[in-house]
């Protein structure tokens, strides 16, 4: 048997290896609020919850208490009223997955025999393809103006209309506040009005911008369950709540619509299963967790922290802005910014997103690549590098602005390696290279039906047993 010491200190060392988690130099996955006192907190939340099974509420009244409250507390951000209920789920995926098993059950009540479909903009969050793939929903999508980042009110209620042609209309239609990618709002009220009057569910993916938008700064367009056709709203405690993983609200206006949601059978042997989300047996560790992080935050710790983001997204957008052959994507609304090459620039003075995000990390900031993407009415919107701008980053943007301005001097006017399919089998044999632009070029330019295996290639390699 192996000490618990040898354990514990051979975790330590994997953990090490990690980048950073806190401190705002890794601008995705991670969400800091820079409050030690929360991290402990937390940990001592999660301690308290460790051996708890949120299955059965009603044996563990204490996760009934817990998810009540942070159901509360949400639609009280979100805009509801007393009519809005919803559950915790372990994250944006399942909340997106949940909003659409509950529409797509509560459409094919009313039309038997149907197929389901679902209309969203490009720029959806992959949890809706997910969720699509998994439910057997037809997906219909809209393109975005690769100018803008998202979609007119027009163009998606066009293509609910083409959907709807000759038979019932669609399921259900998915906007973001805001969409990933870009960090752009869709036209949630304008499209709202209209699958309100043809009965359509209008779910609102606020994943990213849940716990961000309600304290933001200045207009934001309504998103929330205050405009009236909104039917469900998808907000992750987990980004911009800044709980630890493991933790999203869905929520839905109108009871029916929540249980929609549920699967529950009494046909077998065994106790009486009502499940609410995904899984069965589940900790309760996150769900602990979130709501000692509200708790303590509530309303007016969340608008200290978005001042702090807001404070730090504005200084970061308007350095931004002085540095040639960049420009950000759209006008987004939030701490989400897509960085392009500014196509009102010579190419010679242009910054190519993924030489930048390389030459960025070389000097201790991770960003996101994103790459080029053509859509089904022939435009394509642009290569980016994606920044989530977070509490923290307030502490670090004068470091942070000084990154960006020197790798835009080291890679301005040069391009990214070209597609190189040998990559392909290199990576999957050697792991990932330092430099990443050439990795990203390739899978680019690769067929969109055969970047899939490709990704999953090499992903499961990374956890094989067998492999390196
Ligand atoms: C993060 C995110 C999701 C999915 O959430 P996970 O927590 O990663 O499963 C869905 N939609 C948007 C807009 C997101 O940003």
């Amino acid at each position: 048997m192996t000490t618990t010491d040898d354990v514990l200190s051979e975790l330590t060392r994997l953990r090490a290896g990690d980048p950073p988690t806190h401190g705002g130099r890794v601008l995705s996955y991670v969400y800091d609020h820079g409050r030690p006192e929360l991290d402990e907190l937390v940990a001592a939340a999660v301690q308290a919850f460790l051996p708890v099974n949120g299955l059965d509420p009603t044996t563990f009244t204490s996760v009934a208490v817990l998810e009540r409250d942070l159901v509360a507390f949400s639609r009280s951000v979100l805009g509801g009223d007393s009519g809005v209920v919803g559950s915790v789920t372990s994250g944006g995926t399942e909340s997106c997955l949940l909003a659409v098993k509950a529409a797509r059950d509560s459409w094919i009540a009313r039309n038997p025999g149907g197929r389901p479909v679902l209309v969203m903009p490009t720029t959806a969050h992959p949890a809706f393809r997910k969720a699509a793939a998994y439910l057997g929903v037809e997906l219909v999508e809209v393109p975005v103006s690769p100018g803008s980042g998202t979609c007119g009110a027009a163009a998606v209620l066009a293509a609910v209309a083409a959907a709807s042609d000759g038979g019932a209309a669609p399921a259900m239609v998915v906007l973001s506040a805001p969409s990933y990618p870009f960090g752009v709002l869709d036209p949630v009220a304008e499209v709202a009005e209209v699958t309100a009057e043809l009965g359509i569910w209008l779910h609102v993916d606020a994943c990213i911008g849940g716990w961000l938008l309600p304290w933001w700064p200045g207009e934001v367009p309504g998103w929330d369950f205050r405009v009236p056709g909104v039917t469900s709203v998808s907000a992750d405690l987990h980004k911009y709540g800044y709980a630890p993983k493991g933790a999203s609200v869905v929520l839905y206006r109108g009871r029916e619509n929540h249980r929609a949601q549920y699967f529950a059978t009494a046909s077998w042997p065994g106790y009486p299963v009502v499940n609410p989300t995904v899984l069965g047996s589940r900790s309760a560790t996150a769900l602990a967790a979130a709501w000692a992080i509200t708790r303590t935050l509530g309303a007016a710790g969340y608008a200290e922290l978005v001042a702090e983001t807001a404070a730090a997204t504005t200084k970061i957008r308007s350095a931004l802005g002085g540095i040639e052959g960049l420009t950000v994507v759209g006008d987004p609304a939030g701490a989400l910014l897509a960085l392009r090459a500014d196509p009102a620039c010579a190419p010679a003075r242009q910054i190519d997103p993924f030489l930048l995000v390389d030459a960025v990390r070389e000097r201790g900031f991770l960003l996101q690549a994103q790459p080029a993407l053509q859509q089904s009415d022939g435009t394509g919107l642009p290569r980016t590098a994606h920044l989530t701008l977070t509490a923290v980053s307030a502490r670090i943007d004068s470091e942070l602005i000084e990154a960006l301005v020197a790798a835009a001097n080291q890679v301005r006017g040069r391009s990214a390696p070209p597609p190189d399919p040998a990559l392909v089998a290199q990576v999957a044999a050697e792991g990932l290279p330092e430099k990443l632009a050439g990795v990203m070029s390739t899978l680019e330019a690769m067929p969109k039906d055969q970047a899939p295996a490709a990704l999953v290639d090499l992903l499961a390699g990374v956890i094989d047993p067998d492999a390196g």
